[in-house]
């Protein structure tokens, strides 16, 4: 998840610069402190598009080497990222596909957890990272989970055991949560299909900010939403921006509210990030009831 501020990238509808600004993904490199406010992006998916050495040249990447693309998805080697421009590049004109929450398509499958690894999707929080922090985001990812759990045949399952070694490399649980202190995102995930070391729920210190327009327990249901397989709702039409790529199936019909949709790109959510009924709905009938 993201935020926009007035201050970048704001005003270059259709524009080359306006395009990459939104490939980029993440905010430029202008720290972003203090208040921080949701501005529309404005960048119409219409431009002509970078060639591929200038989008890698301009793509983000976190510390661990990860390329950020979509705000908060994580595309984890230069193969990957390829692939993101290839499916940008080619697809910017697939806003009229015939259409039907909004799940990951990965190889034409849909990319969910499995009935059973639903029911016990474990994680860890490493705590040393957090600091004080710490009881503040484990509270609230508890929350996060239990909006999901509410509306889904999910379960998160809390493995406090292991959070002297939450890292990624820990294999005895599903994913790992850390904080971070980029100023890039406020907090960025993973899907069902990512790999163990690339499981992990990356949260900035920006988040536990006063002045954001989410709390941060909002912040985690929209990430959690990716954990599950659910991608950003402003990839479809309807959004008339923010276009991101096809390989993905409708579950529901479009909904500007949901809290997979960033409210910059046309979403009508306001206040803090919730499930929508149409969410709930999109979530039943991926997982079942829960
Ligand atoms: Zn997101």
């Amino acid at each position: 998840m993201r935020e926009t501020t007035s201050q970048t990238e704001s005003t270059t509808p259709s524009s080359r610069a306006g395009w990459l600004a939104r490939l980029r993904g993440p905010l430029g490199a202008t720290a972003v402190v203090g208040v921080l406010t949701i501005a529309t992006a404005g960048a119409a998916f219409s431009a002509e598009a970078p060639t591929w050495k200038e989008f890698k040249a301009s793509a983000f990447q976190d510390d661990d080497g990860t390329y950020v693309v979509n705000g908060d998805e994580p595309a984890f080697n230069v193969g990957e990222l390829q692939e993101f421009y290839d499916r940008m590049t080619n697809e910017q004109h697939g806003h009229t596909d015939p259409l039907s929450l909004v799940v990951n398509r990965v190889n034409g499958k849909d990319d969910k957890w499995s009935a059973t690894a639903a029911l016990n999707i474990t994680y860890c929080i490493n705590t040393a990272s957090f600091g004080t922090q710490a009881s503040t985001v484990a509270t609230a990812i508890t929350n996060a989970a239990a909006a999901w759990q509410a509306a889904a045949k999910v379960k998160f399952v809390y493995k406090s055991a292991q959070n002297g070694n939450c890292t990624k490399t820990n294999s005895n649980v599903v994913f790992d949560v850390r904080q971070v202190t980029t100023s890039a995102y406020l907090a960025r995930a993973f899907f069902p299909s990512s790999a163990r070391t690339n499981r992990e729920l990356l949260v900035s210190s920006y988040a536990f900010q006063t002045g954001n327009s989410w709390s941060l327990t909002g912040i985690l249901r929209h990430e959690l939403g990716h954990t599950l397989g659910f991608r950003h709702e402003h990839t479809r039409p309807e959004a008339g921006t923010c276009f991101e790529d096809s390989n993905w199936r409708a579950l529901t019909s479009y909904d500007s509210a949901s809290v997979m949709h960033y409210p910059e790109c046309n979403g009508t959510n306001t206040g803090d990030l919730v499930l929508t009924d149409k969410d709930k709905y999109g979530a039943k009938a991926l997982y079942g009831a829960p």
